[in-house]
Parts: C-alpha cells; structure tokens; sequence
C-alpha cells in the first residue's frame, strides 16, 4: 500500500498525460508557452477569482506575495505556530520575523481569538494556513486585519478545492498561494504553484517579480526572482484538473469511511460549519503514537508525522523571541498525530483495511 499513490494516477490518466507532454516538447516552448496561459485561465475560473498567476512553487508564491506586499526587515508578520515551514521561513528570508501564534483545538487552524493579542506597531500582515485541507476562520481574520491596517495571504497549500461559506479557497482575502507539489491535493510531476488575486496591479507586480522584476525584455523595473512554472508541469496541470473534482469527492468519502470505522477512538480536526475539507492528510492524534505507527508498519501501511515540531521550536528559528513561548495545542498535536494513506484514487477496501488495522491497534 502506498501513502499517495501517485504512479496509480499517473497510470490512470496516462494516454491524456503523455499527450500534453508531447506537445510541449514539439512546441519546444518549455518556458511561458501556451499551457501557462490557459492553465491561468482554468485556475482562475475554477477558483472565482481575477488573477491566477502560475509560480514555481508554494513556497515561492509565499515568497513572491510577501515581496509584492513590501515586507522588510524589521517587520512582523503573524502566521500559526503548527504548520510547514515555509509559512514561516518566507517571512525571515525577507529579513522579517514570524510572529507565531497557536492553532486552535477545534480546526487545528490558527487560534484566532490570540490574533490581536500579538499585533504590534511592527506587524503588517496575517498568513492563514489551512492545516489538512481545511480553510481556517477566513472571515474573523479579515476582521481582524481590516481594523488594524493588515494585509491578508491564505496559505491554500493544503486545501485547493476546499470551500467555505459558499466560497473557493484561495478566493478568501486579497491574497491566496497554493502549492501542486506532487502529494498536495491538486499535484503536478514536480514543483509548481500558483498566486490568487482580484487586485490587478497586485497581479501585474507578481507577474514581474516572477521574472526578475522585468517589464520588457532585460528591462528591470524591481529586483525579483525567477519564480516562473514549466510549461510541462502547466500542461499536466490542466489534465489533472479535469478529474480533480472526482478526486476530491473520492478523498471525502475515505475521509468519512475512516471516521465512521475510527473515529470514536482517537481525535480529529473538526470540519466546521459551512466548510469543507479536502483531507490534503487525514490526520488522527493519538496517545501511544509509536506503538501505533508500529502495529501500522507490520501490516504494510505506512504513515507520516505532520509535523513533529512546532515551527518555534525548529533549529531554524534558534533564537527567535518567541522560542520559549508556550504553544499548548500545537505542542500536543506534534506528539500525538499521525497521517494514514490518503489519495485522490484511494479505495474503499484500502481505507477499511487501515482503519480496521487502527481499531485493533487501539484496543
Ligand atoms: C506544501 C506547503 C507549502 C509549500 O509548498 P511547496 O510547493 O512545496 O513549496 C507551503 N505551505 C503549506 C501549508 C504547505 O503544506
């Protein structure tokens, strides 16, 4: 059994995958060709929103929106303390400091009844992460950032396709990134990922920070990056999100046979009125995490920990002020979680067999 079976996908729609390859490599326009224009196009229909700027990867597009927004050193900027990391690096790679804030026991989202508790002169913007697939309070943060002057990215990394309030993800606050590395819910056969925006001159800084902050040919008006996405990884791209629908409705029925047969047994993130999940991981915490992942292992499954550190307490940030702070919840979550095999195509008698493996394993 495989975690994310990605080669049972790509056997699965291979004939319209090898045939969009192909003909990116007869065009030969491996940057900025046609599949870039039209993967925008159907990126943007499908989310609501004006602008879908394709980048090389989620972490460039937290990257590329913290330039767009002019953080600098010395800034702050408040994300969730229980998260990837490059929800956090981006804003020090910048020179600025995460200012980090726990995630609520509920949502596993950020906490945001502690937002405003760490909003300084400093701060001048919020990342919201959707931890597993779940977009977070959008509205409460939107509040929040609107009375102090903040500006808004949605970390949507983990929950392209999910909704909320009758909404897309990533058409939820003025700025949204995701990511289409191979295992996120939306996967391209590489790195890629995309920026959100209704705001067009947002969108036309993002273009050009995407390259090298040029607005014609060798004709630099910022410094930028070369943050652009293949044309391959476009193309295959747009093959995938033909069936993403499908998948998506495939990862919520495992999503909610494994609760029916586990779900009594160990804790999981609420899905919050007028929300849905799209189970990026399905993720259970539990006590005796070893000896679990253990039982798992001798039957063939296997697991991953998201994420056995809370960002503070990552080597990375040695010496951050925040580093002895206490992040109750997300201190708990990195000791007790676990994630069991979760695809687009998984089926039934595989999720069944897990949680079967689980309930015995618990006993
Ligand atoms: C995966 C992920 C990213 C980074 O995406 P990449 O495409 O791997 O760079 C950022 N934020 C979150 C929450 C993620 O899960």
């Amino acid at each position: 059994m495989k975690f994310c079976d990605l080669s049972l996908q790509y056997n699965t729609y291979k004939s319209e995958i090898d045939h969009a390859i192909s003909e990116v490599l007869q065009s030969s326009q491996f940057i900025n060709g046609s599949s870039i224009q039209t993967l925008e196009k159907e990126l943007s229909d499908y989310v609501g929103v004006k602008h879908a700027i394709t980048c090389s990867s989620g972490t460039d597009a937290l990257l590329l929106s913290l330039m767009a927004k002019g953080i600098e050193p010395g800034d702050e900027v408040i994300c969730p303390a229980f998260s990837f990391i490059a929800s956090a690096s981006m804003i020090s790679l910048l020179g600025a400091t995460p200012i980090f804030v726990d995630i609520a026991p509920t949502d596993y989202n950020i906490d945001v009844t502690q937002i405003e508790a760490h909003i300084t002169s400093r701060t001048k913007g919020i990342i919201a992460v959707s931890l597993y697939g779940q977009c977070p309070d959008m509205d409460a943060i939107n509040t929040i950032a609107n009375r102090h002057g903040l500006f808004v990215i949605e970390d949507a990394a983990q929950s392209f396709g999910a909704s909320y309030k009758g909404l897309k993800s990533c058409a939820l606050s003025e700025l949204a990134v995701t990511s289409f590395f191979p295992a996120k819910p939306l996967g391209c056969y590489g790195d890629g990922g995309a920026i959100f925006t209704n705001n067009d001159q947002l969108a036309n800084n993002l273009r050009m920070l995407r390259s090298h902050g040029q607005t014609q040919r060798y004709r630099h008006e910022k410094i930028g990056i070369n943050g652009r996405m293949d044309t391959i990884q476009a193309s295959i791209l747009s093959v995938k999100l033909k069936h993403f629908d499908q998948e998506v409705k495939n990862r919520q029925e495992a999503a909610q046979l494994y609760s029916e047969i586990i779900g009594d047994a160990v804790l999981l993130p609420e899905i919050l009125e007028e929300r849905s999940s799209v189970w990026a991981q399905y993720t259970i915490a539990v006590e005796n995490r070893d000896q679990l992942i253990n039982a798992l292992t001798k039957k063939g499954i296997p697991t991953s920990i998201h994420y056995p550190t809370p960002l503070p307490m990552q080597k990375a940030f040695d010496g951050h002020p925040q580093q002895m702070a206490s992040y109750k919840i997300s201190e708990l979550l990195s000791e007790t979680v676990v994630s069991l095999p979760m695809h687009g195509l998984i089926s039934k008698d595989e999720v069944e067999f897990v949680a079967e493996t689980v309930v015995n394993a618990l006993k």
